[in-house]
């Protein structure tokens, strides 16, 4: 447990206490892309720095929100509205930067905090990068040695497409290729275990055939990046997120968590 002066933990207590935290109803699904000291400053891009201070209020503030994992979420729907705190809170990655395991991961596990990584298939476990970050040297995406070793650790791993097209750009079925693949990849490479029944958007992106595709390949969930507190009547399809940005202090990432989406 990270150091923490007697007065502010009593005042943190009190606070608790005494309901300020008046923290929205429902499921707040936080999305991070990279947690990364060395890129340009960048929405996609977490100091780690900043991350563990996210992941330290979260911790200090289990009766206020609690972490939970994707998994539990899943096969808890919808009883897991109604449970105390009403505020949950779980924790996702797109895309799968080796950073989220150099980074990320081991903050996770100081806090105990399960996870979900949404991977784009065809660049994990290779040399190939996003064209964005092809500058960084070494390898940038997850090695599958390193999923192995989170997978052990309380963090799941979804499909997130083979190649992160802009899928409605493109035709039902190699919609349906990049989607089945995709969750094909993940399930053959991870250990024997549960597998996760959520499917996330490239860019958010979906069309009439996206959905289509995901209700027959049952996926019974699937994230979007629109904003907002998820309820049980939210859409199971276009589940909301909320954009942790690289640019938010600890008073916006609070704000987002606590305020904004009430
Ligand atoms: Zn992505």
């Amino acid at each position: 447990m990270p150091h923490e002066s007697v007065f502010k933990k009593i005042f943190r207590k009190v606070k608790d206490l005494a309901g300020l935290y008046d923290s929205p109803e429902g499921v707040l699904i936080l999305m991070y892309h990279r947690v990364n000291d060395n890129l340009p400053a960048h929405n996609l891009v977490t100091r780690t720095k900043a991350f563990a201070e996210q992941m330290r209020f979260l911790y200090r503030h289990p009766n206020v929100c609690q972490v939970i994992s994707l998994r539990e979420f899943e096969t808890g729907h919808p009883a897991v509205f109604g449970q105390d705190p009403k505020t949950k809170v779980i924790i996702t990655f797109d895309d799968g930067y080796r950073d989220n395991y150099l980074n990320a991961f081991p903050v996770l596990r100081k806090f105990g905090f399960p996870a979900a990584v949404f991977l784009t298939t065809g660049l994990i476990g290779t040399d190939q990068k996003f064209n964005r970050y092809a500058d960084i040297p070494g390898r940038d995406m997850l090695g599958w040695e390193e999923i192995a070793e989170m997978y052990a650790n309380r963090i799941s791993f979804g499909a997130h497409t083979v190649s992160h097209p802009h899928l409605p750009k493109f035709s039902y079925q190699t919609q349906r290729e990049e989607i089945a693949q995709s969750r094909a990849r993940v399930n053959k490479n991870l250990p024997q275990g549960e597998r996760l029944d959520t499917f996330c958007y490239p860019y958010g992106e979906y069309n009439a055939d996206t959905l289509k595709i995901i209700r027959e390949l049952g996926f019974r969930y699937a994230l979007s990046v629109i904003p907002g507190v998820n309820k049980p009547d939210t859409p199971l399809h276009e589940l909301r997120r909320i954009e942790v940005s690289g640019f938010d202090n600890i008073k916006n990432f609070k704000y987002k968590l606590l305020e904004r989406y009430k």
